[in-house]
């Protein structure tokens, strides 16, 4: 099966991939994590794209098309969760292409719906928990790119919705509930 988790930066995408990587064998695409990784590499890729996500803008299509070409070539035999991607309309039809081009379907996409003023107060407690630990927060995770990443999402990504709702593949969650609760009902929506 595959998956695309559609929704708000902070709205428990991440956490939501990483529970069916571990009860159902997929592969979590995240773009985020592999731009993450492509930043510390040091390459050219690496340095264009820190200053963009820093600032919590969109990096270029062509870019995460890219990224997201390469590992679909792999295959994953649980399938595949999409998490951050596409983010663009022109994404979400380039994804179309490759999966058909690899012979994939795409089963369902679930949007994680939660309040803007939420997802701002998660992103900036899970700074403070990351350097409460010790360990370093992400860049992008402060109020000023956070607001940023909402316009983006609001002005780039929700248009998503639409399109995959007239595709007839589209699932609405509520993401405010607990972890759990939101397991369970994603869990509704991919078998239900
Ligand atoms: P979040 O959903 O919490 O904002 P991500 O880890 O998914 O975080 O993404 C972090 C940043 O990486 C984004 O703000 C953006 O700069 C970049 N990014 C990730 N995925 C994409 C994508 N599909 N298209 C463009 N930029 C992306």
């Amino acid at each position: 099966m595959n998956i695309i988790l559609l929704g708000p930066p902070g709205a428990g995408k991440g956490t939501q991939a990483q529970h069916l990587v571990e009860t159902r064998n997929m592969m979590q695409l995240s773009t985020g994590d592999m731009l993450r990784a492509a930043r510390t590499s040091g390459t050219e890729m690496g340095k264009i794209v820190a200053d963009v996500m820093d600032r919590g803008e969109l990096v270029t299509d062509e870019i995460v098309i890219g990224l997201i070409r390469e590992k679909l070539q792999e295959g994953s035999e649980g399938g595949f969760i999409f998490d951050g991607f596409p983010r663009t309309l022109a994404q979400a039809d380039a994804l179309g292409e490759l999966l058909a081009e690899n012979g994939f379907a795409l089963d369902a996409v679930v949007a994680l719906e939660v309040e803007d003023e939420i997802l701002v107060q998660r992103v900036v407690n899970r700074a403070k928990e990351a350097i409460a630990a010790g360990k370093e927060a992400r860049a992008d995770d402060n109020e000023e790119s956070m607001r940023t990443r909402l316009m983006e999402y609001y002005k780039k990504t929700s248009p998503l919705i639409g399109y995959y709702h007239a595709k007839g593949a589209l699932k609405a969650i509520d993401g405010l509930a607990s972890i759990d609760e939101v397991q369970a009902s994603l869990a509704n929506a991919l078998d239900g």
